[in-house]
């Protein structure tokens, strides 16, 4: 199975990789979610979530249905990831 950032969803791979606080890349998060061994948005709630997923995915390439779908698939998946459980 893909990897996903725990945080938001997003593929895993390792341009976007977050890092600890020793230099290593996390192997959970993307950089835009965590930095440095913490999460950028500490308080972020997972609607606030949704939104910036929204903004994402609306600023990548796809027509309108394709980003409907993607929205969809990534706002289902949010609950199952491990910083919402
Ligand atoms: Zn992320």
């Amino acid at each position: 199975m893909e990897k996903v950032c725990q945080s938001c969803g997003l593929p895993l791979n390792e341009r976007i990789l977050g890092n600890e606080n020793n230099g290593t890349f996390s192997q959970e998060y993307c950089y835009l979610c965590y930095r440095n061994g913490k999460f950028i948005l500490p308080n972020l709630t997972i609607d606030e979530m949704k939104q910036q997923i929204s903004k994402i995915v609306n600023q990548s390439p796809g027509n309108k249905f394709q980003k409907w779908l993607t929205k969809q698939v990534l706002c289902l998946q949010l609950k199952t990831l491990k910083r919402w459980k």
